[in-house]
């Protein structure tokens, strides 16, 4: 939703909330679906200029946005400090008398509405932090499993709308009492909100009885577990193969390879 309210046609009036003005994920869904709703009835492109102002702000919103999530890798952003970011970029792009984007020809002031980026940055920052907060696990769906192992995934969602913010697999084998992190995937727009965090403690909530490990091919996350596991619980072990039933990592990975090589840990 943060990406379909910066990518997709605007109306041409913000729509002003009736009171009393509705609260949470769900309420704020709603208001952006009449938005987009209202942009696709005849008649609204009909002002050419303004539907340009508009995509013009909207790209500028959009490019602030970008921009902040290419930093965290190295920033580190909780949420947070991520919409601080997010909005410093924008009146950065904003206080430029001429906004030159990648693609697009050369925004000038008269080219954008500064009004409705500082609305648009507004209600995009909001529906991010109330993803965030909103974030529950789905259940855990069984896959292809070589018993005593069981296989599964479950995905971070927030409502319909976001689905999938990050998945986590997992194996488990309970006659050992082994259960084994495969992977944890958040794309770099959802990462370092906790929702990671989120995600471990519900594996381990799912599965309480168990000892966790996971493979070395999760190096790049390292310092995300070490951290983590101080705080778990549940107890996790370095032990590379610490249940026959799994195999070994080339047989783990031979069961499921990672769509990605296991690019993972983005938590
Ligand atoms: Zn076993």
């Amino acid at each position: 939703m943060v990406m379909r309210l910066l990518l997709e046609p605007l109306p041409a009036s913000w729509p002003t909330p009736a009171p009393p003005q509705p609260t949470g994920l769900r309420g704020l869904l709603t208001r952006l679906q009449e938005m987009a709703d209202a942009v696709r009835r005849p008649g609204n492109l009909d002002d050419l200029e303004g539907h340009l102002r508009r995509a013009a702000t909207q790209a500028i919103v959009r490019e602030a946005y970008f921009r902040t999530v290419g930093e965290q890798q190295d920033q580190q952003r909780r949420p947070a400090a991520f919409a601080e970011a997010w909005k410093s970029h924008l009146a950065a792009l904003l206080a430029q008398d001429t906004v030159k984007l990648s693609g697009r020809s050369p925004i000038t002031a008269t080219g954008r509405d500064t009004d409705l980026a500082w609305k648009l940055y507004d209600a995009a920052s909001r529906i991010r932090a109330e993803a965030i907060t909103h974030a529950t696990a789905t259940p855990s769906k069984r896959q292809l499993s070589r018993p005593p192992t069981l296989w599964y995934a479950f995905a971070i969602a927030a409502g319909d709308d976001y689905p999938t913010l990050g998945e986590v697999h997992y194996a488990i084998c309970e006659p050992c009492g082994i259960g084994l992190l495969r992977k944890i995937d958040f794309s770099s727009d959802w990462r370092f909100c906790g929702l990671g965090t989120r995600a471990l403690r519900e594996l381990e909530a799912r599965h309480p009885a168990l000892t966790w490990y996971t493979t070395s091919q999760y190096e790049s996350a390292q310092s995300f577990y070490e951290r983590y596991r101080q705080d778990s619980s549940s107890p996790w072990t370095a032990n590379q193969c610490p249940c026959p039933h799994f195999g070994g990592r080339d047989q783990t990975r031979e069961a499921r390879p990672p769509p990605d090589g296991g690019a993972l840990a983005r938590a």
